[in-house]
């Protein structure tokens, strides 16, 4: 990743920390969940609307640390409108993306490439994927609270 790159990328990240994206509980939210990582001190609560198998409302609550802030800012507006296997799928190469493993094209990721960085730290996955695994539990229905202990 060049210099520019990471600038860029590093600015998208503190513009949606500071002004989340679908902050709150959006109206007719159904389903729900909570992620917690104890060791980094985020805590994030996810709302979504299922209708159709479609997520047609999702929003989050929480407070945490830029790089969980971001990426839940940046999920909402990433699924919103998709199906739940379309979820499904998108977590999965957004694992890959943070966490360095397959070789999932960035650019196919839309703006969730932005937190493609978090790779280089390691401890920062969890940070990332927080919010991810959260609405994983909503859109199964358990809705149980997600730890990353
Ligand atoms: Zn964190």
């Amino acid at each position: 990743m060049n210099a520019e790159l990471r600038d860029l990328y590093q600015w998208v990240i503190l513009d949606h920390y500071k002004k989340p994206r679908n902050y709150g509980r959006p109206p007719g939210a159904d389903r729900e969940a909570e992620g917690v990582n104890p060791l980094c001190g985020d805590q994030v609560h996810v709302y979504a609307k299922l209708e159709d198998e479609r997520v047609t409302e999702v929003g989050f609550e929480g407070s945490g640390c830029a790089i969980s802030t971001a990426a839940a800012s940046l999920m909402t507006q990433a699924v919103k409108g998709r199906t739940r296997q379309e979820v499904a799928t998108l977590f999965e190469r957004y694992h890959d993306l943070v966490t360095g493993h397959g070789d999932v094209d960035p650019e196919s990721l839309g703006k969730l490439a932005v937190l493609a960085g978090v790779r280089e730290f390691p401890v920062r996955v969890k940070c990332a994927t927080l919010a991810w695994h959260a609405l994983r539990s909503a859109l199964e229905g358990s809705g149980e609270t997600v730890t990353t202990e």
